[in-house]
């Protein structure tokens, strides 16, 4: 009886009846404090993440990372916190392709005053929720597990197979978290949804890579006395960052136009982080310097022409500058993507969006990188990027909308019932 009623509930209705689990369930998530760095808790909301999707019916696997690749792969003050990944997979009777939704579980540090005091309170507070995740990106989680709840209490059928990922250390570098997962993990998705980069009337169709570099400038140390025998390693890098200039100046002039129709150009920011060597005095010639550069990869630029563009250009410098030795570092690396937002998933989604949120809907690409590239450059998948999103991201007061929470869940549900592939 009971169940019969339901079944003629559609799944946006039964969202909307019910809406109060979803914050519930976020409150909960928001409430196990994932900081990252260090990592704390991962076993905690693993747990947790596992046994709902078990509940939901999905065939659910948390994965434990090895030591021994935690110690390699992790600084040693990390190496105390576990890493875990859940996977959980739903087969559709009749369904040929098979849909990956992934969103990490991991938020970044907190500090300031927060409006309600906790930064994990989950406050509800005039249409939004407050604390750490909420937007970045426990939110998420929470809206994609109550699609699924929505569908199941409706015995609504998807008409695509189901893979879910809950992944580790998306703030960091996600080596172990969704960078493992597309390596060891038995997935095989034909379309995969990262639930950010898009929210609102805004589908993300690809994001910008970063290429990390250290420079590290040689000079020769002598007494200040007497600076004429030595080599001045910071004169020797401020020629090297002046000459810079030019770099930036030239990576202006490339431009790519997103399909919404904004202009990006590739960026360098130089020195985010720069020092001396050891023995640096007041009274010694600098033997040693060095410096970062952030190169910003355009969504549809090839990384390794980038990096040896940058390296070329960094080499040639340095020759036309007298004694000046450098060595250049990569510190790290993710890479750009983009898909051509064409594709029937693509169409499909932005329908869905239209519908659900009754607002023309756009596909940008994202300055920021998220976990994208790693289904869209990796897998080489259709890939896109969607979530309720939110306000003040890695911030104070970081919170998310309740009626966008709403609107994914109902956004989730029907793309799974929609489209076919
Ligand atoms: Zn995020």
């Amino acid at each position: 009886m009971f169940c019969r009623t339901l079944r003629t509930v559609t799944p946006s209705a039964y969202i909307d009846l019910h809406s109060a689990a979803l914050l519930t369930r976020l409150q909960r998530l928001v409430g196990i404090s994932t900081v990252n760095p260090p990592g704390e808790n991962y076993a905690a909301i693993t747990t947790e993440l596992t046994r709902d999707l078990t509940a939901l019916g999905l065939r659910t696997r948390r994965f434990t990372i090895p030591r021994t690749l935690l110690r390699q792969t992790l600084p040693p003050a990390q190496h105390a916190f576990p890493r875990y990944n859940v996977l959980g997979k739903l087969a559709a009777p009749g369904a040929k392709k098979t849909l990956h939704f992934n969103a990490h579980y991991d938020v970044v540090p907190v500090s300031g005053l927060w409006r309600h005091g906790s930064a994990f309170s989950g406050t509800v507070d005039a249409g939004w929720i407050y604390g750490r995740g909420t937007a970045d990106m426990k939110g998420s989680i929470a809206s994609l597990l109550f699609a699924l709840q929505a569908l199941r209490a409706t015995g609504t059928t998807p008409r695509l197979n189901v893979e879910v990922s809950f992944t580790a250390d998306e703030e960091t570098d996600s080596v172990l978290g969704t960078g493992w997962l597309v390596e060891h993990a038995p997935i095989k998705p034909d379309y995969a949804i990262v639930m950010e980069g898009g929210e609102l009337d805004q589908v993300c169709c690809g994001h910008n890579g970063t290429l990390w570099l250290e420079v590290t400038v040689h000079g020769r140390a002598a007494h200040g006395s007497m600076p004429e025998r030595g080599i001045n390693a910071l004169e020797k890098m401020s020629a090297l960052v002046l000459a810079l200039g030019d770099y930036q100046r030239r990576l202006a002039r490339r431009t790519f136009v997103t399909p919404e129709g904004k202009t990006m150009r590739p960026t360098i920011n130089l020195g985010g982080e720069f020092s001396a060597g050891p023995g640096g005095k007041i009274n010694t010639v600098p033997a040693l310097a060095r410096f970062t550069i952030d190169r910003r990869v355009l969504a549809v630029e090839d990384q390794s022409a980038a990096e040896r563009d940058l390296r070329a250009f960094l080499a040639a410098a340095a020759r036309k500058i007298p004694q000046c030795k450098i060595s250049v570092a990569k510190i790290s690396e993710n890479f750009s993507c983009f898909s051509p937002p064409t594709h029937p998933f693509f169409t499909a989604m932005a329908g869905c969006v239209t519908r659900v949120r009754q607002q023309p809907t756009v596909f940008n690409v994202s300055t920021g990188f998220n976990d994208m590239h790693f289904f869209s450059h990796h897998l080489k998948i259709p890939t896109l990027g969607y979530g309720p999103g939110g306000e003040d991201f890695h911030a104070v007061n970081e919170r998310a909308k309740v009626k966008e929470l709403l609107a994914s869940a109902k956004i989730y549900a029907d793309i799974l019932t929609r489209f076919a592939g």
